[in-house]
């Protein structure tokens, strides 16, 4: 377990048994569009209007951002509205100019926590500012660089700190822009107990229609926020059109939102609970020796496969088991995906066993 000793959320966000909410458009376009979304959003259940300024697209024919202007619409809707308002920073020129504006939240972009390099120069400039800052996941699937991007941020002495996750780039086709890689926030919920995890259903989903079933994801195992792109008109929108929600939307989603707790003081619950939990433990130990029994059979097959020199993989007898495994886990109603990525798990591992044993090597090692 890692101790950052950072600030709580609610001790600088007032947020108290329900999530963060933070909302706006994924980018400021017009100093019309900036009121429009602010004074639509006033009264909502939002706790920082977000708008990005400086954008960092793929392409560099692509809209950009407006810029230093933003920040002087940003300013103006605070004033008008009183809402906190949030942007990204990724350089310390965005940091100076934020904080000449009076911006309340910064927020480091998954393109730039990826890189060790300009997370120590951001938070180099933020060294003796006491601002809140969020850093989302780096584009990749690596958790360790993650905590490793809040803690240069924690190093520069910001103790009012967040994590956003949004997700993993990926090449393949699937149903969300992101691979929402749930159990990146989860291990780092295990290793930063402490560290509040904002959700970004928006970039993960990529499409309005899913942003919901993100955001209820999120819930449902007890992350601390919510950050959804929010836009007056989003068809319209100059980035991220696709993923981006109005304000009525924005209001219904938080409203059909089931919010849990993490624990629970009702002692039926709590005594229903340890004893399913006592269950578990009970058949995961099974499960682990079973796997240690299936392996001494492996390595039995190993020995005999060296002794008569044939090689540790046959594809065919692979493809038969996993089909056979497949059809198995369907009939007790364990999906596919599930059956593929343990069994992979399982012949990857047999298969690095058995030749360690063709090339006599030591098994323990
Ligand atoms: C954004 O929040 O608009 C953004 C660019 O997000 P990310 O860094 O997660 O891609
Ligand atoms: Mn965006």
């Amino acid at each position: 377990m890692i101790n950052l000793e950072i600030e709580s959320l609610e001790s600088w966000s007032g947020v108290k048994d329900r999530p963060m909410i933070i909302a706006g458009p994924c980018s400021a376009e017009t100093e019309e569009q900036i009121m429009d979304v602010a004074s639509q959003l006033n009264g909502k259940q939002v706790d920082i209007m977000r708008a990005g300024i400086w954008k960092p697209r793929t392409r560099p024919n692509a809209f950009e951002g407006v810029g230093e202007d933003g920040l002087k619409w940003l300013q103006a809707a605070k004033a008008q509205y009183g809402h906190k308002i949030g942007t990204e920073v990724a350089n310390p020129q965005h940091v100076e100019l934020a904080l000449k504006y009076g911006i309340d939240v910064l927020w480091i972009g998954a393109r730039t926590s990826v890189n060790p390099f300009s997370m120590q120069e951001i938070a180099d400039s933020l060294k003796g500012v006491d601002i809140p800052v969020l850093v989302k996941n780096p584009i990749n699937p690596d958790t360790q660089l993650w905590i490793g991007a809040l803690e240069r941020i924690r190093g520069a002495g910001i103790t009012k700190l967040a994590a956003i996750h949004r997700g993993c780039s990926t090449y393949q086709k699937i149903r969300y822009r992101n691979l929402p890689m749930w159990n990146m926030a989860i291990e780092l919920k295990r290793l930063i107990p402490e560290m509040p995890i904002i959700n970004d259903p928006s970039h993960i989903a990529g499409k309005r229609d899913l942003i919901l079933e993100v955001s209820q994801r999120a819930m449902d195992l007890g992350l601390d926020g919510l950050m959804i792109e929010t836009h007056p008109n989003p068809e319209k929108a100059w980035s991220d059109a696709a993923q981006q929600v109005t304000p009525d939307r924005l209001v219904e989603i938080l409203g059909l939102l089931k919010i849990r707790t993490s624990s629970s003081s009702n002692v039926a619950f709590n005594e229903t609970l340890e004893d399913l939990r006592e269950q578990i433990d009970g058949i995961d130990r099974d499960v682990i020796e079973v796997l240690a029994t299936r392996m001494r059979v492996v390595e039995k097959i190993g020995e005999f496969k060296r002794d008569n020199n044939v090689t540790t993989l046959q594809a065919s007898r692979w493809d038969a088991i996993l089909k056979d495994r497949i059809a198995t886990g369907q009939s007790v109603e364990l999906s596919e995906g599930f059956i593929t990525a343990i069994y992979e798990e399982i012949h990857r591992a047999s298969i690095k066993r058995q030749s360690e044993i063709m090339n006599n090597q030591n098994i323990n090692a």
